[in-house]
């Protein structure tokens, strides 16, 4: 299969390439060439299939061409060594749990994914990737706990000083082996700045392969289109088999644009709801046809604090930048600070289920909008326990249990690089290894 460019001013490259150069050199994201469809007996069956075997069928039409049927079985399986179930709320509203993995975000899913197949394209291969990511909190964790012990790796976390959370923290700076965490003197935007000026320095790109690991790579976005599939087997088992409305909290939009991807495989999800916190821009744009990107807000919901969603590219490149279709397949909704503090409170107080607060913005959206007859599902995207902080406030002290995961990664002792935001000591650093 080959990748083309949103921006399709350059050449289509083959997935080895897509994956191992993440961006395109037009700046554009890659994009499959074609979305194939899967047969209806797969629909018909899909809820005696298990999650894995699922995701099997479903990466096989992404990656069957160019990756052997054993080695992205292991891959795949491998990768979800967790489960994404299926959890009712209330009536017709569903949960689908996305935070079962090792750091308890669905970027796990992505995450883990990206690892395995890199590592399975440098398998043999002499040289040695290092793989660089700014973090303001859970990329950080997901992409360091998936690359966690793959061979030929190095994975540099940027992470800047005193601002993110200890839990946080300790989930990529605890690990050791082939993960080295970079303390910046600085903001996430330093951190960002660094990664991007070390992927144009030409000294560094000629003595060190380096590579990124952010959601525009497509190793780490189509794999998100598994559990949607794997939503619809479990709803299938308790006998819903259409009117599905699923609801994203949406930051980057690379999990809602996966969602998209599923539904042209065939994936018969009725219509898509974008959920946003007061960072409005795809809302904006739904209702008016205007893309107008801004600097984002802090909001309780933070990683989808985004004001310029990177993966809106693929939405236009999807429906030909027509909006009117992109309004046929989904509405967009937004919620203030307050407004989620109140749906976490309620939701827990009426049916015994703690959202987090991004999780708690898809909840939202589905109790105004679901018709009669639709089945809702919001993708509970991280654990609450992530954010106990805030949702302790909000529901009251000592509620919010630390799972074991969570707990564990407490124990671990912080080992990290402490660097000056300066491009010059980071690619010193960068050229003694
Ligand atoms: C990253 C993230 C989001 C946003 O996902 P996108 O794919 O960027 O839209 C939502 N919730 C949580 C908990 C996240 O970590």
């Amino acid at each position: 299969m080959k990748y083309y460019s949103t921006n399709k001013s350059v050449s289509e490259v083959s997935l080895k390439d897509a994956v191992t150069k993440g961006l395109a050199d037009d700046k554009g994201l890659y994009m499959p060439e074609r979305i194939e469809k899967l047969p209806d007996s797969f629909f018909e069956n899909i809820h005696k299939l298990s999650f894995q075997e699922i995701s099997f069928e479903v990466a096989k039409k992404f990656f069957g061409e160019d990756v052997p049927e054993a080695d992205l079985k292991e891959i795949v399986y491998d990768t979800l060594n967790f489960d994404c179930p299926v959890v009712h709320v209330n009536d017709n509203i569903y949960s689908l749990e996305l935070f079962h993995g090792p750091t308890l975000a669905f970027k796990d899913v992505g995450g883990r994914f990206m690892a395995r197949l890199l590592g399975y394209f440098l398998k043999g291969n002499k040289e040695h990737v290092n793989v660089l990511v700014a973090t303001s909190g859970d990329t950080g964790s997901a992409v360091a706990n998936g690359f966690l012990g793959v061979d030929g790796i190095h994975v540099y976390v940027l992470y800047p000083k005193g601002k993110v959370s200890e839990i946080q923290e300790k989930q990529f700076t605890t690990l050791g082996q082939n993960i080295t965490a970079i303390e910046i003197d600085g903001t996430f935007d330093d951190c960002q700045k660094l990664v991007k000026t070390a992927f144009l320095d030409k000294e560094l790109k000629s003595s060190l392969t380096l590579t990124s690991a952010n959601s525009i790579n497509v190793a780490r976005f189509l794999p998100q289109a598994f559990y949607y599939f794997n939503a619809y087997a479990r709803l299938r088992e308790k006998g819903v088999t259409e009117d599905i409305v699923v609801s994203v909290p949406s930051g980057n939009f690379g999990n809602l644009t996966a969602g998209l991807f599923a539904k042209q495989m065939g994936l018969p999800i009725k219509r898509f709801i974008a959920a946003n916190n007061e960072n409005d821009i795809v809302y904006n744009y739904l209702k008016t046809g205007n893309y107008e990107p801004r600097a984002s807000v802090a909001t309780i919901a933070n990683a989808m604090d985004v004001g310029d969603p990177s993966n809106f590219a693929r939405i236009l490149d999807l429906y030909e930048h027509s909006h009117n279709a992109i309004k046929r397949e989904m509405k967009g909704f937004r919620y203030s600070d307050a407004e989620i503090r109140d749906v976490v409170k309620e939701v827990y107080n009426k049916y015994a289920y703690l959202p987090d607060p991004h999780g708690a913005t898809g909840y939202k959206a589905l109790e105004e909008d679901l018709l009669d007859g639709e089945i809702g599902v919001f993708l509970e995207t991280a654990h609450p326990a992530k954010f106990t902080e805030t949702v302790e406030k909000i529901i009251g002290e000592g509620k919010v249990p630390l799972p074991d995961k969570l707990a564990e990664f407490m124990k671990g002792e912080k080992l990290s690089i402490p660097l000056s935001k300066e491009f010059d000591d980071f690619k010193a650093f960068l050229l003694t290894k």
